[in-house]
């Protein structure tokens, strides 16, 4: 057994509330983007002579899509314009992804946030954590990558000529005023499949995002390429096990010496509350240099920013489709539907 280092206090700032106010605020700007989406859809059901303005940040809730196009963009070498907004936004979380783990989950997603906070609700309510047995937790965890890889199966066995003739297709190029008409007349069975959703994430913490989200599986693939690890310092270490208790993913942190998991989000939880300074830090791996949290946090926020921003100013942000066609697909819509 190797000897111990003498105690030294981690006095480093927590993250926490950082993280949480720029959850909040990409969550805000998620609303702000489905309230201008509204108002767009008014106006197209008004047939007003100028449409309102159609947030293309809106294609960001279109992952299969833009997962399409961006097969189609390695494929051709051409960006379809139909959403490459939605295009953009998924390259910049893979971007995120492969640079700082599943950041993105912990960081910015509003999805990700909603069930968090609904997991917090449940731990207050329930004064403690719940956590399926690990023989139910495993093959729950695999349901996500059953539903990625039958997306991407489907995808990443089309030809070029399918994949284009699908992203051009009326389909597609209104799949963003479908997804508005799902939620707008939202069925009873699709409103209790989401509560019921919803309800799992206060009793069991992370229920979506951990066990079915195919975004959070493709995510967390590839953040097994990221230099950025959690790394645990066997000699300074007290084995308090506060960071296992606070991970929000159920990892041992304090049995490991790297974490290396698909569940880690980067949310840095386990640092923060760690009595002793340095046991644990986020590492890169391959300057073998600890990253200070701030720093991560900000190059979180601002990779995000510039894929985006770069998209804009290359003038591939907005999609190419007229006013006139939208027009024209918004009443065809119930035909394009069971076409
Ligand atoms: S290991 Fe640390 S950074 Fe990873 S999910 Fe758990 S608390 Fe967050
Ligand atoms: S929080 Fe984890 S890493 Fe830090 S001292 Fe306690 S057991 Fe060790």
């Amino acid at each position: 057994m190797r000897d111990k280092k003498p105690f030294v206090r981690n006095d480093e700032k927590p993250v926490q509330k950082q993280r949480f106010i720029i959850q909040a605020l990409f969550s805000l700007l998620v609303i702000w983007i489905g309230i201008e989406f509204h108002f767009f859809i008014k106006s197209v059901e008004a047939d007003e002579a100028v449409l309102a303005y159609r947030p293309p940040g809106v294609e960001g809730f279109l992952p299969i899509s833009a997962l399409m196009s961006l097969f189609y963009w390695a494929l051709s070498g051409h960006i379809h314009l139909v959403h490459p907004a939605g295009l953009f936004i998924l390259v910049a979380i893979i971007l995120v992804s492969l640079l700082f783990g599943k950041s993105f989950c912990s960081w910015l997603c509003p999805i990700g946030y909603l069930v968090e906070m609904a997991g917090e609700f449940g731990e207050k309510l329930f004064g403690r954590r719940i956590k399926p047995w690990a023989w139910l937790d495993y093959p729950l965890r695999s349901l996500k990558y059953l539903l990625f890889f039958f997306f991407a199966y489907s995808i990443f066995t089309m030809t070029e000529a399918d994949l284009k003739s699908f992203l051009d297709s009326p389909y597609n190029v209104i799949a963003d005023i479908k997804m508005y008409d799902f939620f707008r007349n939202i069925t009873l069975f699709s409103f209790v499949v989401i509560t019921a959703l919803l309800l799992l994430s206060v009793v069991i913490r992370n229920f979506w995002c951990r066990y079915l989200c195919p975004y959070g599986a493709l995510l967390g693939m590839i953040s097994f390429f990221s230099p950025m690890k959690i790394k645990r310092d066997k000699v300074t270490c007290i084995d308090c096990g506060l960071c296992t208790k606070a991970c929000p993913s159920s990892i041992k942190v304090d049995k490991t010496g790297i974490v290396l998991s698909d569940e880690c989000t980067s949310c840095m939880n386990c640092i923060d509350v760690c009595p002793v300074k340095d046991a644990l830090i986020m590492k890169d791996m391959v300057t073998k240099k600890k990253i200070e949290k701030k720093y991560i946090f900000a190059a979180i926020v601002l990779t995000f920013i510039v894929v985006t921003g770069t998209a804009m100013l290359l003038g591939t942000w907005s999609s190419n489709v007229p006013d006139q066609e939208y027009k024209r697909l918004y009443k065809d819509r119930e035909l394009i539907d069971h076409s």
